[in-house]
């Protein structure tokens, strides 16, 4: 066979000639701006083209401080076709931890939306290694000032380029994009992605079994592409001709409704927080949102509730999926064996799923012993695969607080069942230790959040005299609704065991999120600590 590298400028010049005539659809606000992808294509050689002028060789790192929109695909595609390194800086770190990835992947080149120049300006002074910005759609730079660093217009950069680029034939092993962990703990670690690896994940991502992309699709992107490469999906869209509908910064669920109601797509993905808000959006503002047929919803565990609703409410089918960065990050999607439907289908899509081929799954036990997938043990699981990171860059080899012989260890907790099925009881740092008993905070979450006047429900363990810990509810209630924490305790018994009820109940405004949207275990575990919170007790 003949060997081609698995490259992203392949991708770029397939999406953008094959599929020239699929569009970009990026939201305004009042309408959607639209480009082909071919124009993509075009603007990508503009773009590559304007990098060299700035001197962008080898595999330097040109960070993007963008939302999802047009010129975000833009560069995605350019600046790893031309060989250099993509890392993408998530907007919503704290300023310290800005710093932090933006230095430790020495980026050289910054690709700002202007909305986003207050920003970066904060933290440019403490930017070490960064000599150009660009700046995305017009705005007030003067604060943008930094000896050694110049400030250029996009649109003026692009300006009287070619719109054609003699790609190079870089390795396929060669780093093609950055991206840090969120960073819970610690300072976040970055995962370089090959070429060769977000080729075959993109393949996998179009795979029927997966999100099944193709022509016929409109793909409505809200998981950030600063948040683990948007799960794949603008790639893939090249790839298979889907088209995109791209929220840039209009994330609240009002405008996602509009947007939904005018783009028609066909598919969502996004965390479940996102898809919580809208629904409570939904119900209370009747939107046609009949375009959308599958959601994939991940990040954190999807809340059943959540899927019976948008299914018997809006005909939406969630599909529940599993992944990580470090994963590039599709591990594990939630499809109903062939042959089964109706109500017992239900029982698969709760789980996390099956992984594809090319994720091998394991599930080892304290001393790191293989644990069988018989679906009742529980243990850490471990993965593999050819899109899964073999170490985090900077570091001199794998560490084994992470990785064990070639496996990546996730910090998930749960069970594998013989035909391949995850189930995930918890992050192993966010587990319940009660007792001799471990108790999953996302059991309690799930069983919460199916009560008709809980909107959201963040369980944590916090420490417990008797006990070493015991699960702390707290509770964000739906606007109007009412529901005291008796009333929740008795709703639980008929979900858990009794000896998991929790004993302490918060009610609260809102979750804390964490930069990518997941709740923010830490934070509530501190605020409970601090005293911030005010707490019932109700021992039983
Ligand atoms: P971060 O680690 O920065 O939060 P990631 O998105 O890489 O960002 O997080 C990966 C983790 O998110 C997984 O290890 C897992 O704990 C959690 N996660 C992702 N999807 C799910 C899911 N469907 N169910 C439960 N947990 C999930």
């Amino acid at each position: 066979m003949m060997k081609t590298p698995l490259l992203i400028s392949r991708i770029l010049q397939h999406g953008s000639t094959v599929h020239g005539d699929s569009e970009v659809a990026t939201w305004t606000g009042e309408g959607a701006r639209r480009t082909s992808y071919a124009e993509v294509g075009r603007q990508a050689a503009r773009l590559a083209h304007a990098l060299r002028g700035l001197g962008v060789t080898g595999d330097e790192r040109v960070g993007t401080l963008m939302w999802n929109n047009a010129e975000h695909l833009i560069a995605y595609l350019a600046v790893p076709s031309m060989g250099a390194v993509l890392h993408t800086l998530n907007l919503r770190l704290f300023p310290e931890q800005l710093i932090y990835i933006a230095n430790h992947a020495e980026d050289r080149v910054v690709i700002v939306d202007s909305t986003l120049i207050p920003l970066l300006a904060g933290v440019l002074p403490h930017l070490s290694t960064i000599r150009h910005i660009v700046v995305v759609g017009g705005g007030d730079t003067s604060k943008l000032v930094k000896d050694g660093v110049e400030v250029h217009a996009w649109d003026e950069i692009l300006q009287g380029r070619p719109d054609t680029f003699d790609w190079p034939e870089v390795d396929e092993d060669d780093a093609a994009a950055l991206c840090y962990t969120s960073g819970t703990t610690g300072n976040p670690k970055g995962v370089a992605y090959s070429h060769r690896s977000i080729y075959l994940h993109s393949m996998e991502v179009c795979m029927a079994e997966s999100f099944g992309l193709g022509p016929q699709m409109r793909n409505l992107v809200i998981v950030p592409m600063f948040h683990a490469m948007a799960w794949g999906l603008p790639y893939a869209a090249l790839m298979s001709g889907a088209q995109l509908v791209m929220p840039d910064r209009f994330l609240q669920a009002a405008p996602l409704a509009r947007m939904i109601e005018v783009e028609k797509p066909s598919f969502a993905g996004a965390v479940p927080t996102i898809f919580t808000d809208l629904l409570a959006y939904l119900d209370a503002n009747p939107t046609d949102v009949s375009s959308l047929q599958e959601v994939v919803i991940g990040g954190s565990a999807c809340p059943p509730a959540l899927m019976h609703a948008y299914a018997e409410r809006y005909d939406i089918q969630v599909i529940h999926a599993w992944g990580m960065t470090e994963m590039s990050p599709l591990g594990s999607i939630a499809r109903a064996p062939f042959g089964v439907d109706g109500p017992e289908a239900w029982a698969y899509r709760y789980t996390q799923g099956r992984v594809p081929a090319g994720v091998e799954a394991r599930i080892v036990g304290p001393t790191g012993e293989a644990m069988p997938s018989d679906g009742k043990a529980v243990g850490e699981l471990e993965v593999r695969g050819p899109w899964i990171t073999a170490q985090y860059i900077g570091e001199d080899g794998p560490d084994p607080d992470k990785f064990d012989n070639g496996w990546l260890r996730t910090g998930d907790v749960g069970t594998l069942t013989p035909n391949g099925y995850l189930t995930l009881t918890d992050r192993a740092k966010d587990v319940i230790k009660s007792g001799g008993e471990w108790i999953s905070s996302v059991d309690l979450e799930n069983a919460l959040m199916a009560h008709p006047a809980v909107l959201e429900a963040c369980v944590v363990g916090v420490p417990d005299d008797k006990w070493g810990e015991r699960p702390l509810a707290t509770v964000v209630l739906k606007e109007g609704a009412a529901a005291d924490a008796e009333t929740l305790r008795e709703f639980l018994l008929t979900k858990v065991a009794r000896w998991q009820l929790p004993e302490r109940w918060s009610f609260i405004e809102a979750v804390p999120k964490t930069s990518v949207g997941k709740f923010d275990k830490k934070r509530v575990r501190s605020d409970y600590a601090g005293g911030s919170l005010e707490v019932v007790q109700i021992n039983g």
